[in-house]
C-alpha cells in the first residue's frame, strides 16, 4: 500500500520504502499496525492545526507580534513650472547704489533763547526730548564769547567766530549794518532756495541782509505789549507756504531768566510753553507732508546763571545741539560741537558749498560718518 508523509506536500511513497528523512518514521515504527490509520489521522490534524497557527501568526493575530512599521509614503516634490529655482547667476548682488541714502529737502533750525541743557529735562520739554530720542544730540555743545544773544546767533548762522563776523554788540543797532561774511541764508538764496526767518527779537535782523531772506518777521516780546500775532503762527504760515531753509527763534526763556533767574520756576515754565509751540511746528510739518524730508536742528545761543549770561562760565557757554531727520543716526554724539557747526551742517544737508573762511564744520558723526578728529576747534576770541 501507499501512504503520504504528513509533513510532505509532495512525494507519495510506498510504506515499505518510506524515506529516511521522513519525521514520521520513528513514530510509525512504534505504533501498532491496527492503529496506525487512526494515528495517521491525528498526525494530519496536528499538521493542519500547525499550518493554521502559522497562518494566524503571519496575519498578526497575536499581540506579541510587533505591529508593522509603516514607512511614510514617498511623494515626489514637484517644483511649480511658474517659479523655477533661480540659478546663482540670476540673483543680482546688492550694490551701494541700489539703496540711495534718504535726503532732506529742507532744513528747520529752532533756537530756544538762553536754553541750558539741564533745562530741557527740568522743564520737561517733551517735544525736544522726543527729537533727541529720534535724532543725534549732544548736551555739551559750546557757544562763543561773548555768550550773548546777537553775537552767538550770528556765529550760529554765519558759521564764523566773532573775529570774522565782528558782531560783538547785543542790541539792535541798524547803523552797524549786518554781520560780515557769507552766511547760510546767502548760500541758500544764491542757490535759488526759499529762506525764512521768524524771530522774537528785532536785533536778529542784523544776522543777514534783508535780500537774503524771502520772509523775515519778528514779534517783539521785550516790550510786553500784546502782539497781534505770534512766532509760532508766523512760522506755521511759512511752513504752509513752503520753505527750503527756515530759522525760528523763541525768546521767552531768556526773558524769564533775566527777570526771575536761570532755572527758576518761571523760566522753566516759559520753556515748557515754548516746547508746546515747537510741537505745533512739528505738527504743521506733519500735516503738510513734510515730516519725512525735513531736517530739524534744535539748539540755543547761550545758557545763563543767576539772572544773566555773557561770561565764559560753563553755565553760560554750554548749549544743547540736536539734529533729527532723514539719514541721521540716532544717539549721543561724541563730537565736540560748536555753535558755528550749525550753519555748516545745514549747508551740508542742503548740498550747498561751504565757504573756506567758515570756522564751523558739518557734524558728520550725526550722519553715521566717522568722528572727524581734525575738525576745527572753537573760537579763540
Ligand atoms: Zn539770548
Amino acid at each position: 500500500m501507499h501512504w503520504s508523509c504528513p509533513f510532505r506536500m509532495i512525494g507519495t511513497v510506498s510504506r515499505s520504502t518510506q524515506p529516511l528523512d521522513c519525521p514520521c518514521k520513528p513514530l510509525m515504527q512504534k505504533i501498532p499496525a491496527n492503529n496506525w490509520r487512526m494515528t495517521l489521522k491525528m498526525i494530519r490534524r496536528i499538521w493542519i492545526l500547525t499550518l493554521f497557527v502559522t497562518l494566524l501568526s503571519g496575519c498578526g493575530a497575536f499581540a506579541s507580534v510587533p505591529p508593522p512599521v509603516l514607512l511614510p509614503p514617498i511623494t515626489e516634490t514637484l517644483t511649480p513650472e511658474s517659479t523655477p529655482a533661480p540659478s546663482p547667476t540670476e540673483t543680482p548682488l546688492p550694490t551701494l547704489t541700489s539703496t540711495p541714502l534718504p535726503k532732506a529737502e529742507r532744513v528747520l533750525i529752532v533756537s530756544f533763547d538762553g536754553l541750558r541743557p539741564d533745562a530741557v529735562y527740568a522743564a520737561n520739554m517733551v517735544n525736544v526730548l522726543g527729537l533727541m530720542q529720534n535724532g543725534a544730540f549732544t548736551l555739551s555743545a559750546q557757544t562763543i564769547m561773548p555768550s550773548l544773544t546777537l553775537p552767538a546767533h550770528v556765529s550760529m548762522l554765519v558759521g564764523t567766530c566773532p573775529a570774522k563776523h565782528i558782531v560783538r554788540w547785543n542790541e539792535y543797532v541798524p547803523q552797524n549794518g549786518f554781520a560780515l561774511g557769507t552766511d547760510i541764508f546767502d548760500l541758500a538764496q544764491t542757490a535759488g532756495m526759499r529762506t525764512v526767518m521768524v524771530v522774537g527779537k528785532e536785533k536778529l535782523r542784523q544776522v543777514t541782509e534783508p535780500a537774503s531772506t524771502d520772509f523775515f518777521e519778528f514779534v517783539d516780546k521785550t516790550d510786553k505789549i500784546k502782539d497781534t500775532t505770534t512766532v509760532e503762527r508766523l512760522a506755521i504760515s511759512q511752513i504752509q507756504q513752503g520753505f527750503d531753509l527756515m530759522f525760528v527763534h523763541f525768546p521767552d526763556g531768556d526773558l524769564a531768566g533775566h527777570e526771575n533767574g536761570w532755572m527758576s520756576r518761571q523760566q522753566l515754565q516759559a520753556y515748557t510753553r515754548d516746547d508746546v509751540l515747537f510741537g505745533m511746528l512739528l505738527q504743521a510739518l506733519y500735516i503738510n507732508g513734510m515730516s519725512d524730508n525735513t531736517m530739524v536742528i534744535v539748539t540755543s545761543d547761550h545758557g545763563g546763571h543767576d539772572t544773566t549770561h555773557g561770561t565764559d562760565l560753563p553755565e553760560d557757554m554750554t548749549i544743547p545741539w540736536i539734529i533729527s531727520g532723514p539719514g541721521i543716526v540716532p544717539g549721543q554724539l561724541s563730537t565736540q560741537v560748536n555753535i558755528m557747526d550749525t550753519a555748516a551742517t545745514a549747508a551740508f544737508v542742503l548740498g550747498l558749498p561751504l565757504p573756506l573762511e567758515w570756522d564751523g564744520a558739518p557734524v558728520f558723526e550725526a550722519f553715521g560718518m566717522p568722528v572727524d578728529l581734525y575738525r576745527k576747534s572753537g573760537c579763540l576770541y
